[in-house]
């Protein structure tokens, strides 16, 4: 990543969390945390020897189940959604890819160094690409391989133990698919079946994508349940039973069409006859062979789970965009689950906040503790208080009380909202949250209606709205102070790094035309944010830059230990008034430092310092540092190199990820307080210890970027730099305040924020693409009837310097039943809080510990599921609600994720850099990064304007005759398949064939032509869509680049030992029995 960036990974070093708390709660039904699970199988790292051996006899993964396969095709469904694994264990490797098929070769590829030019070194450092670390799987543990003479291709796999023969993508036995797709998925009660269910049959038409040479059987769409699940009317059978089992799933065991008639959805949403024998699950269920020749207690071959019969992410997505994505979503509703964040919708604002502000992980959340700790859903709501909105939609409204201030009740201080209840004729109001009652002032009294509501409720934000800002009056204001405009300061490394490779010449440039895009408040002509200027190697260079001074002049501070700053007057200035100065000034710095012999950097002495400086100027504002090297100056804050990869899967493994001395949060609580918000860039072209280095801008809501080895001589990189340089905080906020009704509290934080106690967030900065996530806990029983209220009230100063309150309302339902809460939970949510608190806890646990406790929880929710709201049926199926089907590949996609899981390529920088990302990631963000985004090219009509539909992440969804964009949010590529077309190479790439096609590009030739300006107008849009610049690579396929592009496909085994989707799938199956039985 270069400039564009890097990869990702985040660090909550949000509060001082001693011990990892979430761990060791007795959450886990009295399991002690994260050292002793009472499941015995471990950590899901791949395939781990004890997995096959503790398998009982007779014990598959999945068994057949009862209603074969086939009719689950057809069936409409039952329940929330289930699904049956009718895979039978073989003797198969462990997860091995799918044995090649004739019509493409299978590509060993090497398992090799990264690819060697300096962009691709950069892009490396995010990835992983290594096996070393994974034990080998068993070449002869179970597995799921097809059985079929494929299979036998499979009897010798190659890749047991060996990554090198990591087969290409390759369609999938069809044997398997025969007779035993193997889950289904069905939707129970359905409400949408009617408009959303499709056959899994035939799914042609909601994957065109899926073409090419490959699959067999891949067009199948797979389970299809279309719709969140929060709504039920009996489901009209929408599909005609059985209709479609065709192509490439091949002839299907005699007795489904049996089955299909006359089936009835069963209540419970497991599909099939929930009584079905299992013809090989031993004991407990007897055998009634209703599988035809399959039945019995003899052998049955080897079967693979079919990938097309698992839940898929891309038919989720463009089921919810289909059933949801053409209605606006109307907030006046409790309780109701939005739609997915893939889907585009826009939102009517009805009393709660919009779901672009507020996201939950459930909407119906238990009414007591003793369900919430059974069901284990995790109770957290992503909170991005500052999110931009499309055009169609209002900014909140900005309310005045006047010189009284925001109207709040007096015991708890929540602000008035639209669920205070106004009573005695409208001279007092109940709090909602506390139930306090306190007295109207006379200048906000009004009447009330017939129906106990003011005649004016519509008329004020505050009462009919979900969102809305206050005016902020001085009381609310640092030392009864109205704050002064904030101020931004640019710090630039010039050590010989910096200058070296160009960096500093081109900051310089770039911030010419940055000061042209200051934040200003809505109509201002000008920004009212002053600017300074720093450079600094092992001493520090201030700048004086006012307007009446011909040449800007330097003063230098080599007395780093004790940081002071040597001139007031003339250090901030407005912008216009020292144009030519400052232009000046950045014409000369490079020049000034041209011939540095300087290598020694200082970091927290450059932080201190603008500190300083805003401190005697008595204003908040931001700190710019653009940063090469590991700062091993003598000065505070000193470091010294302690990359140690051996450190990797030991106990000491943790202490890789936390800071290597307390200076810089002890720094960063200084910086919190004087309202100092600080990004930092880093260019290193080596280790800097992105894990001590991202402190101060964790703590202070600033952001950290990462471009490994920049090359300036890139022009790519530096169109990404400008990018992101623009992206400049709006705000200075003062602290975030999260107010619920009671019965629950707010527990635990997640974000770029510092916590002076346990209940207030203090933020130095926030901007539009930072979210703060908070997880509660119940204190009391909650009441159906009145629901649950949660407030978040962010106080801030805008670009202008005016003090406000934005507020944000939302209210969940609240239920005594297990399955309302399973209807009515979001997984992108639940995914995004695990995977926080997940790289949370690798700051404090071992990575293995973290593992299995996310493995443990989900394998909870989904028993509990199972054992309390789905109908009896047999263990062999696998039984999903239909809201959270996809969490164990998304959950999968975590565990495999570089925090968790590096391979040998991942640097200890860029785990640290991923880990410290995530911790503020929206839920959109999280979903596309763990899940990435795979886009095939040439399949959609050439005029089309939108987006082509997605195809799973999975080489086998791969055609060599297309070409695919994949994003994931940090990271873009573009991969070129070896069949692809002549005519299109020409056209895309100005070179007659595929082999002269450079491997490595990152960018596009423009070109005149219909495919040229539509693969480049993609890529900008995708690119427009994420908040941080994406570089493209493109990737040939079978070139050694391939390997870092198969990183991100996610549906299938990693090379350092990650497990694929199906893989996973019946490893969960297994510890849900475990937890069952
Ligand atoms: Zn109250």
């Amino acid at each position: 990543m270069n400039v564009n960036q890097s990869v990702p990974p985040v660090p909550s070093f949000g509060q001082p969390q001693p011990v990892y708390p979430g761990y060791h709660q007795s959450s886990y039904g009295g399991q002690s945390g994260s050292t002793a699970p009472t499941i015995p199988y471990g950590a899901y790292n791949g395939p781990v020897p004890g997995y096959q051996q503790t398998l009982p006899q007779g014990m598959f993964l999945f068994l057949l189940s009862d209603p074969p396969a086939s009719a689950s095709q057809s069936l409409p469904v039952q329940c929330e959604a289930s699904a049956d694994f009718k895979g039978l264990p073989g003797s198969q490797p462990f997860g091995s890819p799918l044995a090649p098929v004739g019509n493409q070769p299978a590509v060993l590829q090497p398992y090799g160094p990264p690819p060697t030019s300096a962009q691709v070194t950069a892009q490396l450092s995010g990835m992983q690409i290594s096996g070393a670390v994974a034990p080998a799987p068993p070449s002869s543990g179970l597995g799921y391989g097809p059985p079929t003479s494929l299979a036998s291709a499979s009897g010798s796999f190659p890749n047991s133990g060996l990554y090198g023969s990591y087969p290409q993508g390759q369609a999938p036995p069809l044997s398997q698919a025969q007779g035993h797709p193997g889950i289904q998925t069905s939707q129970r009660s359905a409400p949408s079946q009617a408009s959303g269910f499709t056959p899994p049959a035939s799914g042609g038409p909601r994957l065109p994508s899926m073409t090419g040479p490959l699959l067999p059987g891949q067009s199948f769409g797979g389970p299809s349940v279309s719709q969140p699940n929060h709504v039920s009317s009996p489901p009209p059978q929408a599909l005609p039973p059985g209709t479609q089992m065709t192509g490439p799933l091949g002839p299907l065991p005699p007795m489904h069409s049996l089955q299909q008639p006359g089936y009835q959805p069963q209540q419970n949403g497991s599909f099939g006859p929930a009584r079905g024998p299992q013809p090989n699950y031993g004991s407990p269920y007897p055998a009634a062979p209703t599988f035809g020749s399959q039945s019995g207690p003899q052998p049955l071959p080897p079967k693979r789970l079919d990938p097309d019969a698992i839940p898929s992410p891309i038919q989720v997505i463009e089921d919810d965009r289909n059933n949801r994505g053409t209605e606006p979503f109307v907030t006046g509703v409790r309780g109701q689950v939005p739609p997915l964040v893939t889907t585009n919708f826009l939102v009517k604002d009805q009393g709660n906040a919009s779901p672009r502000y507020i996201r939950c992980t459930s909407y119906n959340i238990p009414c007591t503790s003793d369900m919430a700790k059974q069901a284990q859903v995790p109770l957290a709501a992503v909170i991005k208080p500052l999110a931009s909105l499309p055009p169609e939609e209002a900014s909140p409204y900005v309310v005045d009380h006047g010189e009284s201030g925001p109207l709040r009740c007096n015991r708890c201080k929540a602000y008035m909202c639209p669920f205070m209840q106004f009573i005695e004729g409208g001279r007092r109001f109940q709090c909602c949250f506390c139930s306090c009652i306190n007295d109207v002032p006379p200048q906000y009294f009004q009447h009330l209606d017939h129906t106990g509501k003011r005649v004016d409720a519509y008329d004020r934000p505050e009462l009919s709205l979900g969102s809305y800002e206050f005016l902020a009056t001085v009381d609310y204001c640092k030392n009864n102070k109205f704050p002064s405009p904030p101020a931004f300061i640019f710090m630039i490394d010039v050590s010989y790094n910096a200058i070296r490779t160009g960096l500093v010449r081109l900051l310089c440039e770039e911030l010419k035309s940055l000061l042209d895009f200051l934040p200003r408040e809505g109509g201002a002509e000008e920004s009212a944010i002053r600017v300074g200027f720093v450079t600094y190697n092992k001493v520090l260079h201030f700048y004086n830059v006012k307007s009446s001074l011909a040449q800007p002049q330097m003063m230098v501070v080599s007395d780093v230990a004790d940081m002071f700053v040597p001139l007031l007057d003339g250090f901030l200035v407005n912008v216009n008034e020292s144009r030519a100065v400052i232009t000046s000034l950045l014409d000369q710095i490079p020049e000034m430092f041209a011939d540095t012999r300087e290598t020694e950097t200082v970091f927290v002495p450059v932080i201190q310092a603008g500190m300083e400086a805003l401190k005697a100027a008595e204003c908040a504002g931001k700190l710019f540092l653009f940063h090469t090297s590991l700062p091993i100056a003598e000065a505070p804050g000193k470091l010294k190199n302690r990359d140690d990869r051996k450190l990797i899967n030991t106990d000491k493994e943790k202490t890789l990820f936390q800071p290597q001395t307390g200076a810089y949060q002890t720094l960063a609580k200084e910086c919190v307080a004087q309202g100092c918000c600080v990004d930092v860039f880093l260019f290193p072209n080596q280790y800097v210890d992105v894990a001590t280095l991202s402190v101060v801008p964790q703590l202070t809501g600033g952001s950290v970027y990462k471009y490994a080895c920049f090359q300036v001589w890139c022009e790519e990189q530096v169109g990404g730099l400008s990018l992101e340089g623009r992206h400049v905080a709006l705000v200075i906020p003062f602290a975030l305040t999260v107010h619920v009704a009671s019965g629950i509290r707010a527990v635990d934080f997640f974000g770029a924020f510092y916590m002076s106690n346990t209940t207030d967030v203090e933020l130095a900065g926030l901007d539009g693409d930072k979210t703060v996530t908070v997880e509660f806990k119940h204190d009391d029983r909650l009441n159906e009837e009145s629901g649950a209220l949660l407030q978040c009230a962010l106080l801030y100063t805008s670009c202008a310097g005016q003090r406000r309150l934005r507020i944000h309302n939302l209210a969940l339902n609240c239920c005594t039943q297990l399955a309302d809460l399973y209807r009515n939970c979001e997984t992108d949510t639940l995914i995004n809080y695990m995977a926080k608190f997940a790289y949370r806890g690798v700051l404090n646990s071992p990575v293995k510990a973290v593992r299995d406790t996310l493995i443990t929880q989900c394998a909870q929710i989904l028993a509990c599921y199972r054992k309390n709201c789905a109908s009896p049926s047999s263990a062999g199926q696998l039984i999903l609600p239909e809201c959270m089907k996809l969490l164990p590949v998304y959950l999968n996609c975590v565990l495999k994720s570089d925090v968790l899981q590096p391979g040998a390529e991942i640097t200890t920088d860029d785990r640290a850099y991923v880990r410290q990302l995530v911790t503020s990631m929206d839920v959109a963000e999280t979903n596309v990064f763990f899940y990435p985004r795979l886009l095939p090219l040439t399949k959609s009509p050439i005029e089309s304007t939108t987006e082509p539909p997605a195809v799973r992440a999975s080489e086998e969804r791969l055609s060599n005759g297309d070409m695919y964009l994949l994003e994931n949010g940090l990271n873009l590529f573009l991969w070129v398949g070896a069949s692809v077309q002549q005519g299109v190479v020409q056209s895309l790439f100005s070179v007659s064939s595929f082999s002269q096609i450079t491997s490595g590009l990152s960018v596009l030739p423009v070109l005149d032509n219909p495919l040229s300006k539509k693969v480049r107008g993609l890529i900008d849009s995708l690119r427009a869509q994420r908040s941080r610049y994406m570089k493209l690579i493109v990737v040939k396929q079978e070139d050694k680049l391939e390997m870092l592009f198969k990183h991100f496909l996610v549906e299938d085994k990693s090379l350092s030992g990650g497990a694929s989707y199906v893989d996973f799938l019946c490893h969960m199956h297994k510890e849900i029995r475990q937890l069952l039985s």
